[in-house]
This record gives structure tokens, sequence and C-alpha cells, in this order.
């Protein structure tokens, strides 16, 4: 008989060298059920995705409600949707006032998509500007605005109108010009391996922007809903940006996304004659009704105020003489090691003993560490102990 696992590599597109193979029977909170009774910790959160953990109940009971009264009926931005309503209603009050309007979309990718067409088309500009080393997802706009040559070889043309600068280098910063439509970049890079910049960067940045008349884009996608020890990445450093994106977490599991802006920047999607922008699926209410539990669930518990303790344990258990250095905004943690050889030993090792890792695109001598938010002391405490012992299977 052919079994899933045959049917999975003959059939479903391969675009990862090396798939992690578990047939999952389901997930709880910190765990994922394999179908061969496997039990294993999630220390990645789906890559920044369940911050709340798997099925909180809260985001169950939400979408079953939500499934029994409608699904998908009509395209975004036509019939009054209250689950999307309610969203965005919440949602907005976690940021600045003057982010009052926000567009549903369905991922990181076609975010950011509609972020940096929103700012061609306000500012009349067609340069944009972004950071070596950055990712923002997969599509070709998005694609384009990527900081990693590799990730690009083999699709262009790409958007020709595209400089990249160094993230946190201020000097830099001068390539920002009256023919900019908008700088995009993370508020800590993520997939370079948990790179940050100061406050003084962020604020020589914002006043850059501001004298140029240039947009500025903050990507939230992977920092946003808790990761960092506040609910914005942004907010680290006092400033307040033009355009925000933001996707994985927001769903607590379903797929959900925005672009949000003020309402004066929003408003040229709908000036005549040229099309707006249009999504099909964009803010799904089952999605958003999942979106708006799991913002509940973030704003109403301690969650997020317990990011920073919950790091410091983790630095303060992982110490080994392989581990060369620990980077981390709150939960979003990059373990450096000497090699990618030493870095993917020690994540298949972990597998077998229950504990789920990863490495980072762009870093791969880096172990990725991103638990959901719920993690509890004893069980840092032991994917901490598993993890060392992995590191040390690996050097025996
Ligand atoms: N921006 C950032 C910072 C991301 O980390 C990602 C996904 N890793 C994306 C955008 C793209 O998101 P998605 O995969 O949902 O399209």
């Amino acid at each position: 008989m052919i079994t899933n696992r045959q049917l999975f590599l003959s059939h479903l597109a391969q675009t990862t060298s090396f798939p992690l193979l578990l047939e999952i029977e389901r997930a709880e909170g910190m765990y994922l059920y394999g179908e061969n009774g496997e039990k294993v910790m999630d220390l990645i959160s789906g890559i920044g995705v369940s911050n709340i953990g798997h099925r909180h109940p809260k985001v169950i009971q939400a979408i079953k409600k939500q499934a029994d009264k409608y699904l998908h009926v009509m395209v975004y931005g036509e019939m009054v949707q209250s689950p999307q309503v309610k969203l965005v209603e919440n949602l907005l009050r976690t940021l600045p006032k003057k982010l009052d309007n926000c567009y549903l979309v369905n991922s990181g990718s076609e975010a950011v998509e509609g972020a940096l067409k929103l700012a061609k088309r306000f500012t009349g500009r067609a340069g944009l500007i972004s950071c070596h080393n950055s990712y923002h997802g997969s599509t070709h706009g998005a694609l384009s605005v990527c900081g990693n040559e590799e990730l690009k070889k083999g699709y262009r043309p790409l958007l020709t109108d595209v400089k990249h600068i160094t993230f946190g280098n201020g000097r830099d910063l001068s390539e920002i010009s009256t023919n900019t439509a908008a700088i995009i970049l993370e508020t800590v890079q993520g997939e370079a391996g948990v790179m940050a910049a100061s406050r003084y960067y962020f604020k020589q940045l914002r006043q850059r922007c501001d004298a140029t008349g240039t947009l500025l884009i903050l990507d939230e996608v992977q920092t946003g809903f808790g990761r960092t020890g506040k609910f914005w990445g942004f907010e680290h450093y006092d400033i307040v940006p033009d355009i925000v994106v933001c996707a994985k977490a927001m769903g607590g599991g379903m797929p959900i996304g925005a672009f949000i802006a003020p309402q004066h920047i929003m408003d040229v999607l709908k000036r005549k004659p040229i099309l707006g922008h249009i999504s099909t699926f964009g803010g799904h209410p089952v999605s958003a009704a999942a979106a708006l539990a799991n913002l509940n669930v973030l704003t109403e518990s301690r969650l997020i105020e317990e990011v920073e303790t919950k790091a410091e344990l983790f630095k303060k258990y992982l110490r080994h003489p392989a581990i060369l250095e620990i980077r981390n905004m709150g939960l979003l943690m990059a373990v450096e090691f000497k090699s990618f050889e030493i870095v993917k030993a020690v994540i298949d090792r972990a597998m077998e003993m229950g504990l789920l890792t990863d490495w980072f695109l762009f870093r791969n001598n880096a172990l990725r560490l991103a638990p959901p938010l719920i993690i509890s002391e004893a069980e840092i405490k032991s994917a901490c102990g598993r993890l060392l012992a992995a590191v040390d299977d690996v050097l025996a």
C-alpha cells in the first residue's frame, strides 16, 4: 500500500531541501503529535505563527461559531462582515492613532505587495529601498525588495527601481531621496538571524523619511503580535511608521494578513480611474473571527509582558562552549554555532529528542528558537536541557 509519506514526496511540490516529514496527527498548545506516536515540542511556532499555541480553545470556538454562520460571501471590501469590523476595531487600538485604516489580505507577501503599491500610488514615485539580508516574501514585488541575491536568481526581471542599504547603518540613509516612494524594513531582521538596529537609527530613519516625503513601511510579519516582548516591534524604538505590514501570528493559526496606514494615504486606492487593490479572500470571515479571538487572548493575558523573562531563562539555561552567541529580541532568538553542519546536526538530533527547531534563511549557522509565548518555565528548562544534550551528542 502506498503511504501518505510516499504520496507527499511524489505529488506535493517539494521546494525545501530537507523536509521534516513528520506525519501530523494533531497539535495542541506547545506540542505537535505524529501519526506514529511522536510528541514534539514546537520551538519555532510554525515559523512565527502559533504565538498563543496550537489550537487555542478560544480560537477554535470562534472558528466553529463563524463557520456556522457564513464562509466567503463576497470579495473583500463590499459587505459589512462583523468578524472583519470587530477585528480591525480592536487591532487599531494596538496602534498609534494615525494608523487608522486597515486592508485585510491573506498572507505576509500579499500584505507587502499591497503596501508597496499603496506607497507608489500615494507618492507618485517609483523608487523603493530595502535592506540587505531582509526577507519580505516570495511574490514578484515582495521578492524584489528582499535583500538576498540568491533568492532572486532565475526570476529577473523583477522591479527595477529598488536599492538595498545596510540595516542599522545611519550613513546609508542618505540613499533615501525625493524619488523614493518608500523604504521597507523589518523592526529586527528575522531571516538574517535576528539582527537588531539602534533606537537612534530608527529615529534618523523617521527623520530622513519626513525630510524626503518617503513613506516608512515597517514589516512586522515576523515581529508583530508580541513576539519581541511588545505588541509591535517598532514600540521598542519610539517611532511611528506610515504603513505597517503584518500576517503570520495575526490569525492564531489561520491565514490572514494586513497592511495598515492613515486613511488619507489609503484613500488613493479608491480614486478613479485607476483600479485599487482587489482580493477575493482577503479577511476571510473565519480567519477574521480566529484573528479577533487570538488578539483578545494576547491583549487580555500577560503573555506579552512575560516574553522578556522567558527569553532570559533561555539565555540562562543555554550555556555551552559550542554556542558562540545568542541574539534575541524577546522570544525571537538565534543561537549561533560555528557552522551550518553543526546546526543541521543539532536540529536533526533535537527532533529525535522531541524538539522542533530550524535555522534561518540567510544565517544557516544559527539555530532558530521562537517558541509559542505560552511556553512555561518548566518547558523552557526541559527544552534547553535536551538541546544541550543534542549539542553534546553532535560534537561527541
Ligand atoms: N515578511 C517577513 C519579515 C517574513 O518573515 C515573511 C515570512 N517569513 C514574509 C514577509 C512573507 O510572509 P508569507 O510567507 O506569509 O507570505
